[in-house]
């Protein structure tokens, strides 16, 4: 077994008692509502629920048994109390004479009344033939001895002779309200079981239908029976009871729902219960208790799965269910579904799950407040070591700490700044003194801005500050990230000075010249006044290149520049385009004689002879000239024309002439690479590269860099290095990016297609990042081909993004609310801030070849890149190494926590076919990803056990 096979088992076995353990809560419900049920401590409110459910679905009475009621009526008609036994009798006659079928008389006969009249009574029911039923009944009474017993009343033996006896007992429940009812009592039937008849005579006690309305019994007053005032039709063919329902009587009984009904409707309603089939029973105990623990098992997984607020709900739906379902069954058939027990499973799996939840919240709260320590940590990690300096300050503008760097920056201890005002770093912001006016000052969230620092009392140094405001605990605190730039700042007037002039010859290059140029035309349109270009181009400079050296040829531009120098005045410009061409604007030159003049003069300076290193050199030279506005309005037409002017007199070997449209023939030197360009994105003569990308961790392909070649129908194939510069000076860049854009979206969505599920990245130029139409353009090709944004990467340079930080900002930022990713290319080469990545909301660093490929060369690099790695993570980037040539600079990356590798080791940049073919047989590949790779051992995890 493998250690990784072994800690899984015990994992495993770990979990078996902690699944066991979940279902215990649930378990422990369950018992304690089947115990309280079995115990019988939910009755109360099941007879309340189940009184209730009587309400809700009201029953008319059949109809075949009518009241006989000796009702209030009746006692005052009759005006004599106790009535007479013959009233009985008479009664008894005029129902048998109208129909009646059988009469129970629920009217106690025990005790002898006067002979005449018990013999008028005993006559009635003897000729009745059996048609009516007496009442026996317990009653408790007082022995000899005193002591109470339980005796039973039956009526005097000459009534019992002719009639039938029913027991007209009932029980009350604990709470004094009758429920049940039995169908035999001892050796006799009950009263509404005699009346329904012998197939209900030997059923177990049931309870009463309550649904079924008293009101809707047939009722008839006993006195309009005696008295003969009654239709017959209401009693032929119907059972009677005769019964007291006067209140003054005393015979009420208290039940569910109608609070208290005579004594004789207790049975009549008994009676309609069994001949409607309704003699209810509740749910036996098995079913209940299958249902408690369906029920709380349910809800614990329901629960379980639901938010708390649902599961309020979903309790609510429960309780609502459960007693809908017990009422809807109750109505269906003759069953009382006792609800309180189930009611009560769902009330407490709620509470259950409620109790649980906090508690897991509090463990959340445990691991969150572990897991904010560990940040914290690292923070702080971060900050110590951080190459800029930071310093916090309360709003008023008093610093609360500083970093080491900080310290370093401000040449000052921590006692010296902590405490005091942040305006002795800084004098500019000496003033302020209230949160807003330090915002302002900070530049709070914006982009870095440059301040003066003060260092010590003597010295001051230009620094670049971005700020930011946390707020925290109710407390303000600013934040800013500090950066000495002295340094940048020559670097980069020495790299303007540099990009602006020749390195040799110290004179302006392309770039100034093109600028100078550019002003001389608009004062030119301005006084409507002309001037002229010469290009200059030295005749056999390649000889003395190629014999001499190219020390010599070099030695030999400079003292051409110095003579160049003398000849032309203060207000010409003369610049070296590279090479031994050379050119010149003549501003006051008003005609083409002045310029030939000038050219003239040109000319006999290059070509005198020099001394050079005991060398006496001679070289000529051709020179075009082109005038403004006769033949250009613009810099690069009047330099084109100029070209071809020179171009022309070298080939006559005029030494000078002047721009002649006649002679302007189809020269390739005045194909201008732009135009080529130009056409060569609109005639398809660029092709894509891809390079993968590959996910360290796994070592599996993730992205893959788009980059761009041309195949130029005459020179070839040609690097990007050759021609991107080209394309951003003359504005094409932007027609190439989208044919990048548009061609790379594409190729994706035939890889996703086919089932790869890679990412694109696609390199944006630095111009573009001044550029606002970009956001559109890269909006319209996702669209165009329904890519997921998610899926694209653009590459900015780290150089491109200082230039204009707070355009660049702007402008990444509308790009990653698109969607798509924005990864930070060649980091290392420029000098972005802490800060301002922060800002920027970057979601991949590019370490910079130049590092990755020398990293185990110089332990410095390898510093640099270790401390990236940490930086990029604290602020939540990936890193990206470009470079990776080695396995052992690919180990080495790995071990530093690098997320993804790119470079030769993995693949050169192949066209789509190579790619395809890549994808699929590389290890890398998507496709090998259930395989285990092979032929890489050393980078392979599995057999390292
Ligand atoms: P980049 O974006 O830094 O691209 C990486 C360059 O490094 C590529 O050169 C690639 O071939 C090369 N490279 C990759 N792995 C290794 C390695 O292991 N060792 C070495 N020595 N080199 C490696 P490529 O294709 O010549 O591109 C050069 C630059 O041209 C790119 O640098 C990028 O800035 C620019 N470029 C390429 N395509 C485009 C494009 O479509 N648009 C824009 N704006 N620029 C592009
Ligand atoms: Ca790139
Ligand atoms: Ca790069």
């Amino acid at each position: 077994m493998t250690i990784d096979a072994e800690t899984n088992a015990a994992s495993r076995r770990s979990l078996l008692p902690q699944r066991v353990m979940q279902f215990l809560p649930a378990a422990a419900v369950t018992t304690f509502i089947t115990a309280i049920y079995l115990l019988g401590g939910l009755v109360v409110v099941d007879n309340k629920l189940s009184d209730f459910s009587f309400t809700l679905n009201p029953r008319p009475a059949s109809g075949n048994l009518v009241l006989v009621a000796i009702d209030p009526k009746s006692i005052e008609k009759l005006e004599i109390w106790p009535w007479p036994r013959r009233f009985h009798a008479q009664v008894i006659d005029n129902l048998l004479a109208a129909g009646a079928t059988q009469i129970a008389i629920d009217i106690d006969f025990s005790a002898r009344s006067r002979p005449e009249e018990d013999r008028i009574l005993q006559d009635a029911v003897r000729r009745s033939e059996g048609r009516v039923t007496l009442p026996a009944f317990s009653q408790l009474s007082r022995a000899d001895d005193g002591s109470r017993i339980l005796s039973e009343s039956v009526p005097l033996p000459e009534f019992r002779q002719h009639a039938r006896l029913a027991s007209v007992n009932v029980r009350p429940d604990p709470d004094g309200l009758i429920r049940r009812i039995s169908t035999r009592d001892a050796d006799k039937p009950t009263l509404s079981a005699a009346l329904a008849g012998s197939n209900f005579q030997n059923m177990e006690e049931f309870r009463i239908d309550y649904s079924i309305v008293p009101s809707s019994v047939p009722r008839l007053s006993y006195a309009d029976i005696m008295e003969g005032q009654f239709d017959p039709a209401a009693v032929s063919g119907k059972m009677m009871m005769i019964g007291s329902t006067a209140v003054e009587l005393g015979d009420q009984l208290a039940v569910p729902v109608y609070q208290t009904v005579p004594g004789p409707m207790i049975h009549i309603l008994a009676y309609e219960t069994l001949v409607q089939g309704r003699a209810l029973h509740s749910l036996a105990t098995g079913p209940m208790v299958f249902f408690i623990i369906l029920l709380t098992f349910g809800m614990d997984a329901l629960f379980r799965a639901l938010s708390w607020r649902q599961s309020a709900i979903g309790a609510g739906i429960a309780l609502c269910a459960v007693l809908g379902a017990a009422y809807a069954v109750q109505a269906l058939a003759p069953v009382i579904v006792d609800t309180a027990a189930m009611l009560l499973a769902v009330i407490l799996s709620f509470v259950v799950s409620v109790i649980r939840r906090s508690d897991q919240q509090a463990i959340r709260l445990v691991f969150q407040s572990l897991d904010i320590r560990r940040r914290d940590i690292m923070m702080r990690h971060v900050v110590e070591h951080s190459f800029d300096g930071i310093v916090t300050t309360a709003p008023s503008g008093i610093v609360l700490s500083v970093n080491p760097a900080a310290m370093k920056i401000f040449g000052q201890g921590e006692t010296n700044i902590v405490g005091g005002h942040i305006g002795k770093l800084f004098p500019e912001l000496a003033g302020s003194e209230t949160p807003e006016q330090l915002a302002r000052q900070l530049h709070v969230g914006e982009a870095p801005h440059e301040l003066r620092g003060q260092r010590g009392t003597q010295s001051s140094f230009p620094a670049e500050v971005s700020a930011s405001r946390v707020e925290q605990d109710d407390q303000t605190v600013f934040t800013a990230f500090v950066r000495d730039i002295t340094e940048r700042k020559q670097q980069r007037q020495t790299l303007e000075h540099q990009a602006r002039h020749d390195a040799l010859t110290g004179l302006p290059n392309r770039v100034m010249f093109q600028e100078r140029i550019s002003e001389i035309i608009a004062q030119a349109a301005q006084s409507e006044s002309s001037f002229a270009v010469l290009l200059l181009d030295l005749d056999r400079f390649k000889e003395v290149n190629d014999t001499l050296g190219h020390h010599m040829g070099d030695r030999l531009l400079e003292q051409i520049a110095i003579r160049l120098g003398t000849v032309v005045s203060e207000t010409d410009t003369i610049a070296r385009f590279g090479g031994d061409e050379f050119a010149v604007i003549l501003p006051s030159a008003r005609n083409t004689a002045d310029a030939s003049d000038t050219s003239r003069r040109i000319l006999s300076a290059v070509t005198a002879p020099f001394e050079l290193a005991s060398l006496t050199l001679e070289v000529g030279g051709s020179i075009g000239i082109a005038m403004y506005p006769e033949h250009g309005d613009e810099p690069e037409s009047l330099v084109k024309c100029a070209d071809v002017a020179m171009y022309i007199a070298k080939a006559a070997q005029t030494g000078v002439a002047v721009y002649d449209v006649e002679k302007d023939v189809n020269s390739v030197r005045y194909l201008t690479l732009s135009g080529d360009l130009r056409r060569a994105v609109a005639e398809d003569e660029l092709v894509l590269f891809y390079q993968p990308k590959i996910n360290l961790k796994d070592q599996r392909v993730v992205a893959t860099e788009a980059l761009v070649r041309w195949i130029h129908p005459v020179h070839g194939f040609i690097f990007p290095d050759d021609f991107i510069d080209k394309a951003e000076q003359t504005g094409v860049i932007r027609e190439l990016t989208y044919w990048v854009l548009d061609k790379a979206l594409e190729q994706l969505s035939r890889w996703h297609a086919s089932g790869h599920t890679i990412d694109v990245a696609v390199n944006m130029s630095a111009r573009l990042l001044n550029d606002r139409h970009i956001v559109e353009m890269v909006s319209d090709g996702l669209a165009k081909w329904n890519t997921d944004p998610a899926s694209l990467i653009l590459e900015v340079t780290e150089n491109a993004l200082m230039a204009d930080p707070s355009t660049a900002m702007a402008v990444t930022t509308a790009l990653s609310e698109l969607g798509v990713r924005i990864s930070v290319d060649d980091f290392g080469t420029g000098y972005s801030s802490l800060g301002y990545l922060k800002d920027l909301q970057a979601d991949e660093l590019k370490i910079d070849k130049s590092f990755v490929m020398a990293i185990l060369e110089d332990a410095g690099n390898e510093t640099i890149v270790r401390s990236t790695i940490g930086l990029a993570h604290a602020l939540g980037m990936k890193v990206v190494a470009e470079g990776v040539e080695t396995t052992e600079i690919c180990d080495l990356l790995e071990n530093l926590n690098c997320d993804v590798g790119q470079g030769y080791l993995f693949s050169k940049p192949l066209n789509v076919a190579d790619f395809d073919e890549w994808l699929t047989h590389s290890e890398w590949g998507v496709n090998l990803t259930s395989q285990t790779p092979v032929g890489n051992p050393a980078r392979d995890p599995v057999s390292v056990a």
